[in-house]
């Protein structure tokens, strides 16, 4: 099984079969099983804002820790993760807590079908909504890495209730709502995509979702499981003043602990038992670790909010200026697309505002680059689908020692 228990932590794309081994992790730093050091932009694939190993939020897990770590019953923590999360998510007028991003995803879709007693769903070529089987369809960053256009095992009926168009793509949208719209239950989309690199919304785009979805009488659900909390205190729906009807969380609002969450509006959410009639349970759902990490991850970002994202922004653009810099110096087609602290590296030389698009960028560079920058010290992801993610835990010397590193690294390759 490639010596990992989630395929996009798999060097095997990028030419190297075995992936690093990591025995620690402080701040912006990874050590490997050999106590080698790297700067990390991984950032475990999102959640880890703060930095690794924040005191604060080491703190409050401990401290839970020795309170016990599951009831199996309701407890305070649980609706204090809540309202801080309601507090910042406008649009969630109830919200429910589950263990990863892939079930908050897959319930909203289910509570979507049983709203609209409809089945099809709409979604959006790249993005990833987690490894449930409807999700799987044209799904953006892991699988398109390892070469799978969807999942095997995956049900001839169900991709028939799967729609797939591209993203910022408003032509495709009128013309599937003509098609298709009276049996959609619901449109399903990351609002900021993560997936297949940086990708905002075309202006208007998402107001244009919205508004079809509900003339046709289906739901708009947000999948924001990477983008709450990463660009600013609250969800993308915000930047792009947009609200879904549903919206489903994970990474950092679990501080680095398993988590996920859904939530949306009161008359959708009173259909999930025990009040109404759509399953979704968890043993682990809202355990006081996940809750104790979540709640300490969101009062520290909380209380950096102004100056903390800003600098986060700030070394981005460090970072994505010595990209374009020394790509030109080499004459090397270069595309980076940076939203606050978050970037992503194609090397192509057209933009990349969909999946197909970010498809074009070329392998081999991206993997000489992986490489390359790994031998540097610097850790980001194997993929050149996956993005860059500053933390907070980042000083100006990290950002100068990967500037050098990128700098060095570009001049070392060839095309
Ligand atoms: N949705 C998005 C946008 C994601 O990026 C991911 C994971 O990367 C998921 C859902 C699935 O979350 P999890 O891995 O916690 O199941």
């Amino acid at each position: 099984m490639g010596g990992v228990n989630s395929p996009s932590r798999s060097f095997k794309k990028m030419g190297l079969m075995a992936p690093l081994f990591i025995s620690e992790a402080r701040d912006a730093y990874l050590w490997d099983a050999n106590g080698r050091q790297y700067i990390d932009y991984l950032a475990a694939f999102g959640p880890i804002i703060l930095g690794h190993a924040h005191p604060k939020v080491t703190e409050a897990i401990s401290f839970a820790a020795a309170k016990g770590p599951l009831y199996g019953a309701p407890h305070l923590a649980e609706a204090t993760l809540g309202a801080m999360l309601q507090e910042a998510v406008p649009a969630l007028d109830k919200v429910r807590f589950v263990n990863s991003g892939t079930e908050a995803v897959m319930t909203t879709v289910r509570l979507a079908r049983a709203f609209t007693k409809r089945t099809k769903i709409l979604k959006f070529a790249g993005c990833y909504h987690g490894h449930f089987d409807l999700a799987l369809i044209e799904a953006g960053s892991g699988p398109a890495t390892l070469g799978l256009a969807s999942s095997a095992g995956l049900s001839e009926q169900l991709l028939a209730e799967v729609i797939t168009i591209p993203f910022n793509d408003e032509q495709a949208l009128e013309q599937v709502f003509r098609a298709e719209g009276e049996q959609l239950a619901a449109a399903l989309i990351e609002p900021m995509v993560g997936n297949f690199g940086i990708v905002e919304p075309k202006s208007g785009f998402l107001a244009k979702l919205n508004k079809l979805a509900h003339q046709y009488g289906a739901l708009v659900i947000y999948d924001e499981v990477i983008s709450a909390f990463r660009f600013h205190y609250g969800a993308a729906q915000d930047l792009y003043q947009v609200q879904p009807d549903l919206t489903a969380l994970g990474k950092i609002i679990g501080g680095g602990l398993p988590i996920g969450a859904y939530g949306g509006r009161a008359d959708i959410m009173s259909l999930i038992a025990p009040e109404g009639p759509v399953y979704q349970a968890g043993t682990m759902a809202g355990n006081p670790l996940s809750m104790a990490a979540g709640i300490a991850c969101l009062e520290e970002l909380k209380q950096q909010r102004d100056k903390g994202y800003q600098q986060m922004a700030n070394f981005a653009t460090v970072l994505k200026t010595t990209l374009e810099e020394a790509a030109d110096q080499k004459q090397l087609p270069l595309v980076v697309n940076q939203l606050k602290g978050a970037f992503s590296v194609h090397f192509t030389s057209g933009e990349v505002t969909n999946y197909a698009e970010a498809m074009q960028a070329d392998d081999q560079l991206f993997n000489q680059f992986f490489k390359l920058l790994l031998k540097e010290g610097i850790y980001t992801a194997p993929s050149k689908y996956e993005a860059w993610f500053v933390s907070l835990a980042h000083t100006e010397e990290d950002i100068a020692k990967t500037a050098l590193a990128i700098r060095k690294v570009l001049a070392q390759m060839s095309s």
